[in-house]
């Protein structure tokens, strides 16, 4: 005890009993203030260099790769089925987005404005794969956020800021990498105002997000809370810059087919148009969606003007979520059999079982989300048992398949 009083910590001098930690080291000690100190020079230096990197146009793990539209719209045919339109759309103003931050400062004043970018379609059509196919792509800090869980500022919920928390963890704090990154919010259409009074009663889960929102689309210097929320007041701000940073907004908007049809005024189509073409376009009015039916949604002007490429994606149909199954590079049956793989069994589905998970996904209204359900729910017995039985095939027959979906607890579930 009486030597340990002689201690003291190498760098600030304070004695043992000073201080709550003395860690030694081969020929002297450092003590719990120290470390911290040294962290955060560490820390500092750290994010100079990264600020260097970034001014020559990449920081260390986020190299930025710029792909032209035809490349990106060809990467995202990998992965995502259908969507041409919407897939066409992302790729230019992708393209755009990025032209604009590697264009060295011109002479003239020709600015180019950032392409923010609102996706419309119903729910599991594919919005949040293909903004996260995109990040994969560029190589870029991608976060997604619900735009449901922020508030305006000083009500019970989250700050607007705090979807770049996420940002900055996905990146292990990389600020130079975040501030060229993607954020994708989800469900946009959860804080449209709703009814037509603006602002005689105070919205707070909706118009005031919307205002929340509008600098930081812009492009604006902000105080970003490195770990999120109002529940650690005391901590360091980082401060972020979202000029470079691509805000992709999706949301299935129900209901905004009315809007458009009011807007394009189907009934005027008239008797001699024909009838099924009026049907087919009654049916994917969305394919006519524009800026002007997001503000009859409730969406503000103000925020409309910072996300101003608009774009749809279509339901999914029965051809559609078949390829799903199937095509894209990780689809689910190609997951399924390398899962089977592993345990040295080759799995084979029958064609027309395929066309059974199908059926049952449109059948319960669950869309492209419930293909993995389905396939769970014929596959989890096999799965469970075959591991170390000695098996080296499975071949799944409709028979097969009907029997265990109909044992399984979505067979339950009420047909809509
Ligand atoms: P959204 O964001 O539109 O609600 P998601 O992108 O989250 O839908 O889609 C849910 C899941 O459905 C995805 O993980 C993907 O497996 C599948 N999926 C949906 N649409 C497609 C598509 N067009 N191509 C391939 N897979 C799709």
């Amino acid at each position: 005890m009486a030597k340990q009083s002689h201690l003291h910590c190498s760098f600030c001098g304070r004695s043992r009993d000073e201080v709550k930690i003395l860690i030694a080291g081969q020929e002297g000690h450092i003590c719990e203030n120290c470390v911290e100190h040294a962290q955060e020079i560490i820390a500092q230096e750290l994010n100079l260099k990264q600020e260097a990197t970034a001014v020559g146009g990449s920081s260390a793990n986020f190299k930025l790769t710029v792909r032209r539209p035809a490349e990106i719209k060809k990467f995202l045919d990998e992965y995502v089925i259908g969507q041409d339109d919407a897939k066409k759309v992302l790729s230019v103003a992708v393209y755009n987005h990025f032209k604009r931050i590697t264009q060295k400062q011109q002479q003239d004043d020709v600015e180019i404005e950032k392409s923010n970018i609102i996706m419309v379609g119903e729910t599991g059509t594919g919005k949040t794969l293909l903004a996260k196919s995109i990040a994969r792509l560029l190589n870029v800090p991608f976060a997604i956020v619900d735009a449901t869980v922020f508030t305006e500022a000083g009500y019970v919920g989250e700050d607007v800021e705090s979807m770049l928390t996420r940002l900055l963890q996905n990146c292990n704090y990389d600020v130079a990498a975040a501030e060229r990154g993607i954020v994708y919010v989800d469900e946009l259409d959860k804080i449209a105002r709703k009814g037509d009074n603006p602002s005689i009663t105070r919205d707070v889960s909706g118009e005031g997000v919307q205002q929340g929102l509008l600098k930081m689309l812009e492009g604006t210097e902000v105080l970003v809370p490195p770990q999120g929320g109002r529940k650690h007041p005391e901590q360091k701000m980082i401060k972020l810059d979202t000029k470079n940073i691509l805000f992709i907004c999706g949301g299935a908007f129900d209901g905004i087919d009315r809007v458009i049809a009011r807007r394009i005024n189907t009934n005027a189509i008239g008797f001699n148009v024909n009838k099924v073409e009026q049907e087919m376009q009654r049916k994917n009015l969305l394919q006519f969606i524009n800026a002007q039916d997001l503000k009859g949604f409730g969406l503000i002007p103000e925020l409309l003007g910072r996300l101003p490429v608009v774009t749809h994606l279509n339901p999914l149909d029965k051809e559609t979520l078949r390829s799903i199954l199937t095509e894209p590079k990780n689809s689910l049956i190609k997951q399924y059999t390398r899962l089977f793989e592993l345990e040295g069994i080759a799995l084979t589905i029958e064609d027309e079982v395929l066309d059974f998970m199908v059926t049952k996904a449109l059948e319960y209204k669950l869309g492209a989300r419930g293909l993995r359900s389905i396939c769970e729910s014929i596959l989890t017995d096999a799965m469970f048992e075959l591991p170390g039985a000695g098996e080296t095939e499975l071949t799944v027959t409709i028979d097969y398949a009907e029997r265990m979906f109909g044992k399984s607890k979505l067979s339950v579930l009420k047909v809509a």
